[in-house]
């Protein structure tokens, strides 16, 4: 089997593209996220390190009037499971996984978002 000298380059620069792109999202994965932050009422409830995550968390809140909420943490990102809550807002939000999105509950007034490193997310998206 022969190549064209073409061929080969192309071969190069398809290497070397998926290379930058498997170690950007390595880099992106592996710095970004670094805790999942639990907040009640302005306060951090709960702090998780995402490596933590490997195992599936359930953390359990509950409030005043018989009210609850139940969230689930693991390697895919963060969820409301169970709560009691007027608008259900939360419950709809679904997944989250990445730092800057949130999960907000105002009626129980609990925040739940994803704590970056000391660099933001920005920075390796603009690379
Ligand atoms: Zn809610």
């Amino acid at each position: 089997m022969k190549f064209k000298k073409g061929d080969i380059i192309i071969a190069v620069i398809l290497i070397a593209a998926v290379g930058f792109w498997l170690y950007n999202s390595y880099v992106s994965n592996n710095t970004a996220v670094s805790n999942l932050v639990i907040e009640v009422d302005g306060n951090t409830y709960k702090k998780i390190p995402t490596r933590e995550l490997k195992k599936e968390q359930l953390v359990h809140i509950d409030f005043e009037n018989n009210k609850h909420i139940d969230i689930i943490a693991n390697e895919n990102g963060a969820w409301i499971k169970d709560v009691v809550c007027p608008d259900k807002l939360c419950q709809k939000t679904g997944v989250i996984n990445k730092v800057g999105q949130n999960i907000v509950c105002l009626p129980n007034r609990v925040v739940i978002y994803f704590e970056g490193d000391e660099e933001p997310l920005v920075d390796n998206v603009a690379y």
